[in-house]
């Protein structure tokens, strides 16, 4: 095409854990992907991502998603190769005790599709998981096999991958334009000059509604801020500890390494305004990072911090991700991911790469992640919902 300095089969916008999926997956269906960044690679929410590996969520199509991952993380040398740095730590899904039954449901579901997630009682955490308070539930979901992994070092792994396979990634590389041609799409135009390919896809995590705008897509997108800490625990508690979701206390925490716990709080996200904000933790968040964990594990009152970080997502209004075409023919969100989409990515772009290629999805059916939900009102919700939407 004139005008154009390169052209290739698909354009993937963001180098993010879903661009890179993405164009992993594309190459290895044969076509020859280039993938641009505005930064580096894992710029985004990915950089900052917990990175938590588990199965546990109460909408039936995402924890499909998270199950067909999970075989990926476990098996990553051999499924896509290098390393994603998946440890396995054991996973605990806490719900405040009035939610019990719900618990059970969403394990219930969880097992019928393959899972393996067990319940487990007040006494068999404190087995798993010495010195934690156990006086607030009675039964506690458990999965064994699941952990977290090393979102930047999974990016850049499955980045290496695709470009084997024939992808290419351009850093610093802004899309500022999305080019048309008779209800096509054609290409983009981005800082260093146009590239040409008859599809483009948006992995733009939190700045994706402004690039679907480029397309003429309006995509219910906003901002969703969250601070994490990491804490030095003290040596009473070096054994470590299992991953864990603490529902009732509205918290997350897993180690990290040796001798330090990443500790995340559900309840605290700022929302709203530019994705290129301040990137420092709210005001009190060491607080009511120390009084959460010391609820669940009254000995961490002589962890010491280390330090803190905040990142950012897109979130979609019920929360769940926005996948598949819109706008323009040849155009594609892979975006939305709210918070809870590192370790989706795997299957996502499986899932994806099918869509585009194939016509339809198969890994895992992503029709109920269309973007027509918004607008017909049907928004995604699990039938045992675990929690409100994170705020
Ligand atoms: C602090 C934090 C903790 C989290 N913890 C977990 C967790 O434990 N487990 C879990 O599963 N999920 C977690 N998440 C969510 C998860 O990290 C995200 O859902 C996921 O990383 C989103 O990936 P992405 O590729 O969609 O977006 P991103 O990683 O944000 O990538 C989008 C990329 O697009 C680029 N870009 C934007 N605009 C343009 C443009 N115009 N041109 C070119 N490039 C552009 C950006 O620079 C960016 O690199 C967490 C998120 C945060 C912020």
């Amino acid at each position: 095409m004139r005008g154009m300095i390169e052209n290739a089969d698909a354009i993937v916008i963001g180098a993010g854990i879903h661009g890179a999926s993405l164009a992993f997956h594309l190459a290895e269906k044969g076509l020859r992907p280039l993938v641009l960044e505005r930064g580096t690679l894992a710029s985004g929410a990915t950089g900052r991502s917990s990175g938590l590996v588990r199965m546990h969520y109460d909408l039936e199509p995402e924890a499909r998603l998270a199950w067909a991952s999970f075989a990926y993380f476990r098996d990553w040398s051999t499924r896509v190769g290098g390393e994603c740095g998946f440890t396995r730590t054991g996973f605990l899904q806490f719900y405040p005790r009035d939610a019990a039954d719900r618990l059970r449901a969403n394990v219930a579901m969880q097992q019928r599709i393959g899972i393996p997630a067990l319940l487990v009682t007040a006494d068999d955490v404190a087995r798993l998981a010495p010195g934690f308070r156990t006086d607030d539930f009675d039964v506690a979901a458990y999965e064994p096999e699941s952990g977290y992994a090393d979102p930047s070092g999974t990016t850049a792994a499955f980045l290496a991958a695709a470009r084997e396979r024939g992808a290419r990634l351009v850093q610093g590389c802004a899309v500022t334009g999305i080019r048309t041609a008779g209800g096509r799409v054609a290409g983009v135009d981005t800082t260093r000059g146009a590239f040409g390919a008859p599809i483009v896809v948006d992995a733009a995590g939190a700045w994706a509604a402004e690039v679907a705008a480029l397309a003429g897509v309006e995509v219910p997108i906003t901002v969703w801020r969250h601070d994490t800490a990491y804490v030095r625990r003290p040596s009473a508690l070096r054994l470590g500890h299992p991953t864990v979701i603490d529902d009732g206390n509205a918290m997350y925490f897993r180690p990290e390494g040796r001798d330090l716990t990443l500790i995340g709080l559900e309840d605290d996200a700022a929302m709203g305004g530019a994705p290129d904000e301040d990137p420092r933790p709210a005001d009190g968040f060491v607080e009511r990072v120390v009084d959460r964990i010391c609820r669940r594990i009254p000995g961490m009152v002589d962890a010491g911090l280390q330090s803190t970080q905040r990142g950012q997502d897109g979130i979609t209004p019920d929360q769940r991700p926005v996948l598949g075409a819109a706008g323009p023919e040849g155009f594609y969100l892979d975006c939305g991911f709210s918070g809870t989409g590192f370790k989706t990515g795997p299957a996502v772009g499986a899932c994806m790469a099918e869509l585009i290629v194939d016509g339809r999805a198969t890994t895992v059916d992503i029709a109920p992640f269309g973007l027509d939900r918004f607008r017909s009102g049907r928004l995604l919700a699990g039938e045992h919902e675990d929690h409100g939407i994170w705020r």
